[in-house]
């Protein structure tokens, strides 16, 4: 969504990656606290001293939203439930659950955790700076330690914000869940609440622009419309992983794919596969073996002039988790790992023979028509 992530390092068993994203949150940071928020709060320091502080402000946050992740992480694998990972992006950051938590009182736990997490480190660093100031070291080191305080502070109270997929939106899901012990209903409210709530922000962002907030106005639309979006995303993914539930990837295949012999020449593949076929992913075989994939992709890093000599088993991509899935795996499951791998094609294989190819439009139409027959799942 916002373009490549890095691993960073792990902790705890969990890889913690960032955005580039991350990058322009860092800088804006540094930025508005170097010039606005420390000189507003200790006037009269060198201006070194403000960017030094800033610095250390950027990376207490870092570390604070971190801390904030984690605790949603180990919650959520104490229930059992799979977490790809914490990613910092353009506005904080997100634990990746792989799936949705099988009860409301696991999804209230694992919600909490976060916001918990944000007061116990804005009441240290409050006391830490309280406790500098009255030692009598420096104003600047007690003040990044009173900033790091607030903005936890911040931090929970923003979560805590009673919409889908903030904290506080899956806290109101769970409730909603635990009275009803409907999932997508306490799901589509807490969504419609959340979208509400980006809407909101939304125009809180113009109307401080036109205030002349230009930065924090942008700032606040730019989140608006991320949290409204999520919103209704969360809902739809809910919808989508209800409706293929139970059902096998064997049920949506193209059995009997085309296939392209390791041995064809990369020209026979562009002539006799590429213009022949829709396809933009072709799965390679050396007699009945599957070797791999290859795809459009693979051959435009070859040079024109070696395509009559080069054959297909030479550029063709190994067969990879990403690119394949079992047969009997479930729907829901292989969607999501399209979405991840962003490809449109997956490989089905059943003990390491090729038996079809799922496409990701075969998957959509179904969940089309399903939506329309069933009044129930309404968008
Ligand atoms: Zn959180």
């Amino acid at each position: 969504m916002f373009g490549e992530s890095y691993t960073l390092f792990r902790v705890i068993g969990f890889e913690v990656k960032a955005n580039v994203s991350w990058l322009f949150l860092a800088l804006l940071v540094t930025w508005s606290l170097a010039e606005g928020f420390f000189p507003f709060a200790y006037p009269d320091l060198p201006v070194a001293t403000y960017w030094l502080m800033a610095l250390a402000g950027m990376i207490g946050l870092f570390a604070s939203l971190l801390f904030h992740e984690l605790s949603h992480s180990v919650v959520a694998r104490a229930y059992g439930l799979p977490v790809g990972g914490i990613t910092l992006f353009l506005f904080g950051g997100v634990a990746e659950m792989l799936s949705e938590p099988k009860t409301p009182k696991a999804e209230f736990r694992i919600a909490i955790a976060g916001p918990i997490a944000s007061v116990v480190l804005g009441v240290l660093f409050t006391v830490l700076s309280v406790l500098l100031g009255l030692l009598g070291v420096p104003a600047h080191i007690a003040g990044v330690a009173g900033y790091l305080g607030f903005i936890n502070f911040l931090l929970a109270i923003f979560n805590m914000i009673p919409g889908f997929p903030l904290d506080g939106g899956r806290v109101l899901r769970a409730a909603l869940w635990h009275r009803s012990g409907d999932i997508r209903w306490a799901t589509k409210w807490a969504s419609r609440m959340g979208q509400g709530f980006g809407y909101l922000l939304v125009l809180l962002g113009i109307v401080s622009f036109v205030l002349g907030n230009i930065v924090a106005g942008m700032w606040w639309f730019l989140i608006g419309l991320f949290v409204s979006a999520a919103a209704a995303a969360g809902y739809r993914q809910l919808l989508t992983q209800q409706a293929l539930q139970g059902r096998r990837v064997r049920h949506f295949m193209t059995a009997e794919p085309v296939t392209v012999p390791a041995q064809a020449t990369l020209r026979d593949f562009v002539e006799d596969y590429l213009y022949h076929h829709a396809l933009d992913l072709f799965p390679v075989v050396d007699g009945e073996h599957l070797r791999g994939c290859v795809s459009l992709r693979q051959l435009k890093e070859v040079p024109r002039e070696a395509w009559g000599r080069m054959r297909v088993g030479d550029i063709c991509r190994e067969l990879e988790p990403a690119n394949t899935v079992e047969a009997d795996a479930d729907a829901a499951e292989a969607l999501q790992q399209m979405q991840e791998s962003r490809s449109g094609r997956l490989m089905v294989t059943d003990r390491g023979r090729l038996v079809g190819m799922l496409v990701l439009k075969d998957l959509l139409r179904f969940l089309e028509i399903r939506a329309t027959l069933d009044p129930r799942h309404e968008r």
